[in-house]
């Protein structure tokens, strides 16, 4: 019987699915030899949240795939995996409304200081009716930028247009037809797109690329009333310098789902700014989405071992070879 390696707590129905169609080995990723022992006899992995380094798969020459429970793989060296001839599945699409949410809700809360505010009502500070110290700006008919308008940017782009008849101007390496079509999202340069924001809303991969994408010199290029929301990977942002556009007041504020340490240190200046409003990375963090992922995530992983997976694949070399 086939070996499956789990490094992360998976819904009753979804380990007795893969116990169907191998034996699974459940593991904590924190006991690291525990779990790099367990990966050196296996077949399959399923999990997420945690790095897997090429060091960690020395000598585990039985593993056929790995199945990640998230659309980001920047946890994976993907080349690595290809030469081990190891596929790498992930879970794109089932995940992107409730992401999308996320994003929505941090463009909000950002805006209109839901949080701070909600906060400053429970303290027992609302003793008068309200005044300009306690206004937000408005987030209807405004410009949204989104920096990768791919499944999620698309969500995110659908309830700007639709919902809050908001302007989307969007930066990719291709053009996304479809979203201009649909949504009148205009493909702009990254240069243009932080000069005219008000909402600029981060949904690239984390890759070499995109690593510290924004930076002291972008936050700089961005208006002093606009709002960054990054919900897609801490790292595209580079923090120190995001800290210190938010304290000298480059930017107005910020709506963080991600940061470049998880969990976010408690020493964080972040914690400590008004304009921030950070959430603990909750993208698709909803009973049914996480769920579905879980699921759609041990599917892949079976079919992968089948040799019969098509889609969610993100290194197709493997299976041509
Ligand atoms: P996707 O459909 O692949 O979209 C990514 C978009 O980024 C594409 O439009 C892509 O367009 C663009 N892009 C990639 N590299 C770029 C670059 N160097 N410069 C500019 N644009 C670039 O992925 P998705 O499903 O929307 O997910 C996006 C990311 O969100 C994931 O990778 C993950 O890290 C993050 N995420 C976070 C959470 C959370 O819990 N906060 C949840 C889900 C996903 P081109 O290829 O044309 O450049």
């Amino acid at each position: 019987m086939k070996k499956i390696v789990a490094w992360k707590p998976l819904p009753e129905d979804v380990l007795a699915y893969l116990q169907q169609h191998a034996q699974v080995v459940q593991v904590d990723a924190a006991q690291h030899d525990t779990f790099v022992a367990a990966l050196k006899d296996a077949d399959g992995g399923i999990g997420s949240s945690v790095k897997i380094t090429p060091a960690m798969l020395e000598g585990a020459t039985r593993l056929k795939a790995l199945s990640t429970i998230s659309v980001g793989f920047d946890q994976f060296d993907v080349a690595d995996l290809t030469r081990r001839g190891i596929v790498l599945a992930h879970t794109p699409d089932v995940l992107t409304e409730s992401t999308a949410d996320t994003v929505f809700s941090l463009i909000l809360a950002s805006a209109r200081r839901v949080v701070e505010l909600a906060d400053w009502v429970k303290a027992g500070h609302w003793q008068h009716s309200i005044g300009p110290a306690q206004f937000g700006v408005d987030v209807q008919g405004k410009t949204l930028g989104i920096v990768g308008l791919g499944r999620i940017g698309g969500a995110v782009a659908r309830r700007a247009a639709l919902g809050f008849n908001m302007k989307v101007l969007y930066t990719n390496r291709s053009a996304n037809p479809q979203a201009e079509a649909a949504y009148g999202a205009r493909r702009v340069g990254l240069a243009e797109l932080l000069a005219t924001s008000d909402f600029v809303c981060l949904q690239v991969p984390l890759t070499a690329e995109t690593k510290h994408l924004i930076g002291a010199a972008e936050l700089k290029s961005m208006k002093k009333s606009a709002i960054l929301i990054n919900a897609s990977r801490g790292a595209t942002v580079d923090e120190a310098a995001l800290i210190e556009a938010l304290q000298k007041g480059t930017i107005h504020g910020a709506g963080l789902d991600v940061f470049e340490t998880e969990p976010l240190p408690a020493d964080s200046p972040l914690l400590k700014l008004a304009n921030v409003v950070a959430l603990p990375h909750i993208g698709s963090a909803t009973h049914e989405t996480r769920h579905a992922m879980a699921r759609n995530a041990a599917e892949n992983l079976v079919a992968a071992l089948d040799g019969t997976l098509a889609v969610n694949v993100v290194n197709r070399e493997v299976l041509a070879a």
